[in-house]
């Protein structure tokens, strides 16, 4: 039997070559790691519900004209993606202080901010993921002026798109992570959002209660996170409102 090939494993994340030329097949798995893999556990259903959540998430991007490489979900852990040159940079989007900006600048976590902020990190698990200049950007040549211009133009999209979004279903969307990747349309290049969306990348905080509903719950120890991830999923109506951790599996396909 042929054995589908590997191209690249990540922390939460497999891809395989996809079945057509310019393709990849991303498998999500249930694996949750923090600062930087020192804190790892498997979290049953994180990667079915994540699948479900970034393809929710990127169809609703797609359909307000935002590029991004999900092509559809194949099933409950894998989604047909389009195969993009990652931008080496982690581009973070900030509304409320949170995080290692509330600590690097001695913020309140949760206060407010002049405006969205945003951050790049350089992608390199080694190094810890540094936060990174323009100076740095350009001078190591990692990406263009004009390809931080789109960069920042398509998270704040992005940002407007998940705030509004989470808004709607009582969640404050405090800050959150994208990748994005060059595809080649002849010879023109156009940046597009790659690698995924979802709890795991964002903070989301419950506006009545303040309760975490991402990642954090398994960075501090808060709680059962597939309970958090399947609570921000059955409020965006991407599973049934009566879904319960019991249930979960069953219910998605
Ligand atoms: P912070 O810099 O405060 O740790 O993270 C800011 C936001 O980006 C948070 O929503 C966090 O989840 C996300 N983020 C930053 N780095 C990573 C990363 O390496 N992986 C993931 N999944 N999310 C990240």
């Amino acid at each position: 039997m042929a054995r589908r090939k590997k191209v690249y494993e990540g922390k939460a994340k497999i891809l395989y070559e996809g079945p057509e030329p310019g393709t990849y097949v991303q498998y999500f798995k249930d694996d949750a790691t923090a600062f930087n893999a020192e804190k790892r556990d498997v979290i049953e259903g994180k990667g079915v519900l994540n699948n479900r959540l970034s393809e929710f998430f990127m169809t609703g991007l797609g359909a307000i004209g935002v590029p991004t490489h999900f092509l559809k979900r194949l099933n409950m852990r894998e989604q047909l993606v389009r195969q993009v040159e990652i931008i080496p940079l982690e581009v973070i989007v900030r509304n409320l202080a949170a995080g290692t900006l509330a600590t690097r600048l001695g913020l309140e976590e949760g206060s407010t901010l002049p405006r969205p902020i945003v951050e790049f990190c350089l992608k390199d698990d080694k190094l810890g993921d540094p936060l990174v200049s323009e100076e740095h950007i350009f001078a190591f040549g990692w990406a263009s002026q004009q390809d931080l211009d789109d960069m920042v133009a398509l998270a704040l999209r992005v940002n407007d798109f998940m705030s509004g979004l989470m808004y709607g279903v009582g969640i404050k969307l405090v800050d959150f992570k994208i990748e994005i990747g060059r595809v080649w349309d002849g010879d023109y290049q156009r940046l597009i959002v790659a690698d995924e969306i979802s709890p795991d990348s964002c903070r989301l905080w419950d506006i009545e209660t303040g309760q975490k509903l991402d990642k954090d719950v398994f960075r501090r120890d808060l709680g059962d996170l597939a309970d958090a991830y399947t609570e921000v999923a059955r409020r965006l109506g991407v599973l049934p409102a009566n879904a319960t951790p019991m249930t979960r599996p069953t219910l998605i396909n």
